[in-house]
């Protein structure tokens, strides 16, 4: 099909929403970007785009070769928490390597690609609902502005207010973890950029460097039930955070030590939907696959997703068709990736002998381990 010209709705300008809109306006469609945020920014955290995800922004045009202010990744270190001792080092997936972004960076680069292209962001607009009509979408704002579009993407988040729409409401499931997130000044411009995953029982702590290596990002997370605030944006108290992990020693408690400011929420999971589409109207990212941040797939699923959107616009003689054919392919791998990260969870969180078992077969087969997700990072929605 040809959507040159034809109108659509994107319901959310984040990682998602933004990638949808600019691969739509470039096969020429008319697009509409509605975000609820009186600004594209993201506060102080990281996001690791691994090779499926860096495929599609390539693919996009929305970096290059040089990956912009992405910093290249040279792998993983597996630490034991007390005194930081190595366990493993995972080399860079054989698929290519991961890059570091500050998430505001990355939504910098691609809301300048998508302006460059056309795509029409309107900031402050919140949606409520959309209505589907035969040959039409109809988006209604919170201001009580009605559009109608031949097609709308709703990339509303992990909290979205039109899934309901599609699967009726469902109550999220508290997976009794609590992540805290932070950004420290860092000066590891002499280092080789790599994460760390430091794990003990019932918490574990990532951390890698941001772009020039002059920051380095945190999220720890531990098992706890007494937090039930779902927003990414609560603030914590940077000495509760150290009291929570004072066993954590070695690199992971240097750089908590470090920590001045830091924001906190409980985890909270939904599952894969049930229902992507009726045939004007699609979910896409985190609003149809809410994801544990345990494999960091979560905004590499949205940047597949946009890609293979167009794809089946492409193939597909209309809306319909296309929109169907875009669940299909995705729903069994947004499934899969999200089982994979629920299986961390556990992994990272293991005590007692468990954790010794599980530490002396990392140490053997961890160099190794990257090739375990190979199925994750060589998938290329662009081939
Ligand atoms: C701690 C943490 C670490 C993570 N690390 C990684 C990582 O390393 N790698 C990775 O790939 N993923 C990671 N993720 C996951 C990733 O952040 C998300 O999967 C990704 O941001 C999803 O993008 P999205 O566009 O679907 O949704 P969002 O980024 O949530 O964007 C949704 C947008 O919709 C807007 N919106 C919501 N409702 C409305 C409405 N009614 N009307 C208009 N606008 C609306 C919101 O304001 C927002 O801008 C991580 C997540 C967390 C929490």
């Amino acid at each position: 099909m040809n959507i040159n010209g034809l109108k659509f709705c994107v319901i959310g300008g984040g990682i998602g929403g933004l990638a949808a809109a600019l691969a739509l306006r470039q096969r020429g469609a008319q697009v509409t970007v509605l975000e609820q945020a009186s600004a594209l920014t993201e506060v102080g955290a990281g996001l690791q785009i691994s090779a499926n995800g860096m495929v599609v922004l390539r693919a996009l045009g929305v970096v290059g070769e040089t990956a912009e202010t992405g910093l290249r990744s040279a792998g993983t270190v597996l630490r034991d928490y007390r005194k930081g001792r190595v366990i493993s080092r995972i080399a860079e997936p054989a698929a290519g390597p991961t890059y570091y972004y500050h998430r505001a960076d990355l939504l910098d680069l691609l809301h300048k690609a998508a302006e460059r292209a056309g795509v029409e962001i309107r900031l402050g607009a919140r949606v409520d609902e959309v209505l589907k009509h035969p040959e039409a979408a109809e988006v209604v704002l919170s201001s009580g502005e009605r559009l109608r579009a031949e097609c709308a993407i709703a990339a509303d988040g992990g909290r979205s207010t039109i899934r309901p729409t599609l699967n009726g409401t469902e109550a999220p499931e508290f997976t009794h973890q609590v992540a805290w997130r932070a950004t420290i000044p860092w000066s590891g411009q002499s280092e080789t950029p790599r994460a760390s995953l430091t794990m003990g029982p019932g918490r574990h702590v990532v951390s890698y460097p941001l772009r020039d290596q002059s920051l380095m990002n945190i999220v720890a997370v531990e098992e706890r039930s007494d937090w039930r605030e779902e927003g990414w944006r609560h603030r914590g108290d940077p000495n509760d955070l150290r009291a929570r992990f004072e066993e954590f020693g070695g690199p992971a408690g240097e750089i908590l030590a470090k920590v001045e400011e830091v924001h906190l929420w409980a985890l909270f999971l939904r599952p894969v939907a049930q229902n992507w589409q009726n045939g004007r109207l699609a979910l896409l990212g985190d609003a149809a696959h809410p994801t544990l941040p345990f494999m960091a797939q979560g905004a590499c699923l949205a940047l597949e997703d946009a890609w293979v959107l167009i794809r089946a616009m492409d193939d597909q003689p209309g809306v319909t068709q296309a929109l169907a054919a875009y669940e299909a392919k995705r729903r069994p791998r947004a499934r899969q990736v999200v089982a994979a990260a629920n299986a961390n969870a556990r992994n990272f969180h293991l005590g007692g002998p468990m954790r010794l078992a599980a530490q002396a077969a990392l140490s053997v087969i961890g160099p190794r381990l990257g090739r375990r997700y190979d199925w994750i990072y060589g998938y290329d929605a662009t081939a």
